[in-house]
C-alpha cells in the first residue's frame, strides 16, 4: 500500500499523456511531432516555413511531473496521477484529477468515461481504477474501524447550467449558504458497496450523457464531466474524490463561421477553463482568495479548491498530429500556467 501514499510536498501535479496517431492521421500522412526524450519532458517539433519556402523544425521543450509517451497504460498513468491522491479521501481530504485537452486527444479514454473497463479488451480508466482503490483501502485495518460509506455523484455542466447523469439529465439548481456552501440541489448520490457497482453507475451517466445525442463526442467536447466518489461517516461528509473530464479546450468555437450558439458555448467552456486556472493555482500558492465564483465549474469544485487538505492532479492529454500542432501547444501552455508557481 506504500504507493498509495500521498506525497505533502505534492497538492499540485501536471502530466502529459501523449496517444498514438490514429487510424484517420495515418491516412491522412499526418506527422507525429511530439517526442517524450524522458519521463518528464515533451517536445514539439513544429514544421515552419522560412521567407524562401525552405521549411525547417522549430523544437519547444516543456516539463512537467510527467510525461507520458504513446505506449503508457491507463494503469501507468493512473499510478502517477490519481492514485498517489486516494488515501488522502480516507483522511478527510478533498482530492480532484483533471483531464483536460483538445478534442479526440484521449481525456475519456484516460477517465474511462466511455468504457467501463469491464471488457477484457480495453483497459479500465481512472473512474475504475479510483473505485478499486478506495474498495480496497475501505477493508483495511486502519480505516475499517471508521464505518465509511462510499457514494457516486455523476453530473455534466453544459453552458453554465448542471444536468444529473444518474438522473435522467435534470437541470439542478447549485446554491450558496451563508457559510459559502455550495450546494447543488438535488444531485443524485448513489450508495455503492463495489467496483462493479461504481462501473454501473458510470455505465448509466455515460448512456443518459449521451442520450438524444447526434454524436457522442460533438456533445461531449462542450460539457464538463464530473464523476464523484463521495465517503461519509453517520451520514456526514468525510471524503471526496472528483474526476473531471473537462470540454475540448480547442479554439475555433469562437471564429466567425460559428453560429451563435457555438459562440456562447465556444465562451462559457473558455471561461471555466480560465476560472479552473486560477483556481489550481491559487491553490498551489497558497492564496487566501480563491476565484471559484468565475465559472459553474468552479464553483461546484469549489471545496476541492479551499482547505489544507485539497490535493489535485491534471492529466494534459495531446493529439501526435501535425495537424492538431496549435491545439497541442495550447493545451501545454495552459498545463504549464498551472503549475508554475
Ligand atoms: P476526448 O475525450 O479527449 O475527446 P477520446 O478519449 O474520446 O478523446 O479519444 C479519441 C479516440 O482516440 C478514441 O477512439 C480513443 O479510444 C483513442 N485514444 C485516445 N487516447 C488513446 C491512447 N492513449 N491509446 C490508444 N487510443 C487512444
Ligand atoms: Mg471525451
Amino acid at each position: 500500500v506504500s504507493s498509495l501514499e500521498p506525497r505533502e510536498d505534492h497538492q499540485i501535479c501536471v502530466c502529459v499523456r501523449k496517444r498514438p496517431l490514429n487510424q484517420r492521421e495515418t491516412t491522412m500522412k499526418d506527422l507525429d511531432i511530439i517526442t517524450i526524450p524522458s519521463d518528464n519532458v515533451v517536445m514539439v517539433h513544429e514544421s515552419k516555413q522560412k521567407v524562401d519556402l525552405t521549411r525547417y523544425l522549430e523544437n519547444q521543450t516543456f516539463c512537467f511531473d510527467h510525461a507520458f509517451d504513446d505506449t503508457a497504460s491507463n494503469e501507468l498513468v493512473y499510478q502517477f496521477t490519481a492514485q498517489p491522491l486516494v488515501e488522502s479521501i480516507f483522511r478527510k481530504g478533498m482530492a480532484t484529477c483533471f483531464a483536460y485537452g483538445q478534442t479526440g486527444s484521449g481525456k475519456t479514454h484516460t477517465m474511462g468515461g466511455a468504457f467501463s473497463g469491464r471488457d477484457q479488451d480495453c483497459s479500465k480508466g481512472i473512474y475504475a481504477l479510483v473505485a478499486q482503490d478506495v474498495f480496497l483501502l475501505l477493508k483495511t485495518t486502519a480505516y475499517e474501524k471508521l464505518d465509511l460509506k462510499v457514494y457516486g455523484t455523476f453530473f455534466e455542466i453544459y453552458g453554465g447550467k448542471v444536468y444529473d447523469l444518474l438522473n435522467w439529465k435534470k437541470k439542478l439548481q447549485v446554491l450558496e449558504d451563508g457559510n459559502q456552501q455550495i450546494q447543488v440541489v438535488g444531485l443524485q448520490e448513489q450508495e455503492v458497496c463495489s467496483v462493479e457497482e461504481v462501473l454501473n453507475l458510470v455505465e448509466l451517466g455515460n448512456s443518459c450523457r449521451t442520450s438524444g445525442q447526434t454524436s457522442v463526442n460533438a456533445h461531449s467536447s462542450r460539457s464538463h464531466a464530473v464523476f464523484q466518489i463521495i465517503l461519509k461517516s453517520g451520514g456526514k461528509l468525510h471524503g471526496k474524490f472528483s474526476l473531471v473530464d473537462l470540454a475540448g479546450n480547442e479554439r475555433g468555437a469562437d471564429t466567425a463561421k460559428a453560429n451563435r450558439k457555438r459562440q456562447l458555448e465556444g465562451a462559457e467552456i473558455n471561461k471555466s477553463l480560465l476560472a479552473l486556472k486560477e483556481c489550481i493555482r491559487a491553490l498551489g500558492q497558497n492564496k487566501s482568495h480563491t476565484p471559484f465564483r468565475a465559472s459553474k465549474l468552479t464553483q461546484v469544485l469549489r471545496d476541492s479548491f479551499i482547505g489544507q487538505n485539497s490535493s489535485t492532479c491534471m492529466i494534459a492529454t495531446i493529439s501526435p498530429g501535425m495537424a492538431s500542432c496549435e491545439n497541442t501547444l495550447d493545451t501545454l501552455r495552459y498545463a504549464n500556467r498551472v503549475k508554475e508557481l
